[in-house]
């Protein structure tokens, strides 16, 4: 039954994945996980009460259709949360598939991690953690800005620790993944069996922390794991986007505890380092490319690693694709996209747009004169953005919100920073909404 709920559930994402956008897909359907059907009843699990009543509201309709279409019935649907869940609801899937995996890519080592100024102590404490897990540095502790080396080095340890001993119990796992198998075993009233499985680790790694803000329960779950590993002498790394202080939402004594072993940051790589994992990367994959084009790509990219790999690849995906060799007219053009991409402007049209796809709604709306609560709030969002992050003038958005007076503006401005003070959801949201605006890609 569960692989069959499975195969259903992965159709049916398939075919509402056709009707709605991306944003919207990855924010409301993906988290979505399938419980079980009954009688035609689709039990669904939502993540939150606002996601429920988004999905309830907007995307019903569809998700019956597709539902319909997949089991060849009438359906109905009933969104569930995890702490309403009632006994007959049962569990159909089960913590454990991964209990013999440790989740470690294996191309992520040591030996192909390219040391530099920017990440020379993250990289040599990383080497004392593998030489002595539970030793040293312990709760061992990455952060830094996206597409740095943290994932990587992380399972660089993981991956010489399992060299040195290939018993070790070594789990790498994203903080996500930790909520949503904590969430499955409180479903499937597996808390035993989760508890043993994460009690029974000799190197735990934990992967952007920062995702447990907000999350009370995983947070109350992970600070027991956490000490039960550490009081029994096992090692935990744990990588963030920045210091655990810095972690809005996240509990003070997790703050405490995360704080207690070793902190080290990776910076943005410099020059000489770009050109060196450029090189180490074209040596890997056995990439024919000039000293003089890398050269290039490594003067004018300087933000992250992940953008230097993703020209590399797309000069590879170029130069395989017209069957001719790299040149450095070609990697200019690579070039020139992902910085048009990085410094795209953040417009209100930009944020209207972005706006209406999250709440699936129709961003001219935003501009209009409609005054009910599922316009008007994401409405406040985003003209809250505009002044936030495109840096508005009040009268700038007023008139780009339809004419709009500035007193309304200034009132949505305050209101939803007020929320976003006292409401975790309103936070959420924002935060989610910044995110995409600011994401580069
Ligand atoms: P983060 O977790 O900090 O966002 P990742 O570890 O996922 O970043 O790194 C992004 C990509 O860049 C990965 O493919 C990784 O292998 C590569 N990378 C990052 N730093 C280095 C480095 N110093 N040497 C070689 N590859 C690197
Ligand atoms: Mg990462």
């Amino acid at each position: 039954m569960n692989s069959d709920l499975n195969i259903i559930w992965s159709k049916v994402q398939d075919l509402i994945k056709t009707e709605v956008s991306e944003i919207s897909f990855e924010t409301w359907i993906e988290p979505l996980k399938l419980v079980s059907i009954d009688n035609n009843i689709v039990n669904l699990l939502a993540n939150s009460i606002f996601a429920k009543d988004v999905i309830e509201n907007r995307y019903a309709d569809l998700i019956i259709v597709a539902f319909n279409k997949v089991t060849q019935k009438q359906c109905e649907i009933n969104i569930v949360l995890s702490e309403d869940i009632p006994k007959e609801v049962k569990p159909k899937t089960k913590i454990g598939e991964t209990n013999n995996s440790s989740g470690l890519n294996p191309k992520y080592t040591f030996s192909t991690f390219v040391v530099g100024s920017n990440n020379r102590f993250a990289q040599a404490a990383a080497m004392g953690v593998a030489e002595m897990p539970g030793y040293k540095y312990n709760p061992y502790f990455i952060y830094g800005g996206v597409g740095l080396g943290k994932t990587h080095l992380m399972h660089a340890i993981g991956n010489q620790i399992l060299e040195f001993n290939p018993n070790s119990n070594i789990l790498y796992i994203t903080s996500e993944n930790f909520t949503t198998q904590l969430v499955n075993a409180i479903r499937d009233q597996s808390m035993d069996k989760f508890k043993e499985k994460f009690r029974n680790i000799d190197v735990l790694l934990i992967d952007d922390i920062q995702f447990i803000a907000n999350k009370k329960s995983t947070q109350e779950e992970f600070f027991h794991t956490f000490n039960s590993l550490i009081d029994s002498g096992k090692q935990i790394v744990i990588t963030s986007d920045r210091l655990p202080r810095e972690i809005d939402l996240l509990e003070d004594r997790i703050k405490t505890r995360l704080e207690c072993g070793l902190m080290v940051d990776i910076q943005s790589p410099d020059y000489e380092t770009r050109f060196a994992i450029l090189k180490k990367k074209t040596e890997l994959d056995h990439i024919l490319i000039d000293n003089e084009i890398l050269s290039n790509i490594a003067t004018k990219v300087d933000t992250n690693v992940r953008e230097l790999e993703g020209i590399l690849n797309k000069l590879v995906a170029t130069a395989s694709l017209t069957n001719t060799p790299i040149t450095l007219e070609m990697s200019e053009r690579a070039i020139n996209e992902i910085i048009k991409s990085t410094n795209k402007v953040i417009s209100a049209e930009y944020i209207q747009d972005v706006i209406g796809k999250y709440f699936n709604i129709n961003s001219a709306d935003l501009r209009g004169p409609k005054r009910s609560a599922d316009v008007t709030f994401p409405r406040q969002i985003a003209m809250y953005l505009c002044r936030n992050v495109a840096q508005m003038s009040t009268p700038q958005i007023g008139s780009a919100f339809g004419n709009r007076d500035h007193s309304t503006v200034m009132h949505a401005c305050s209101k939803i920073e007020k929320e976003i003070k006292e409401n975790n959801n309103t936070k959420a949201i924002v935060e989610s909404v910044k995110g995409i605006l600011l994401s580069k890609n």
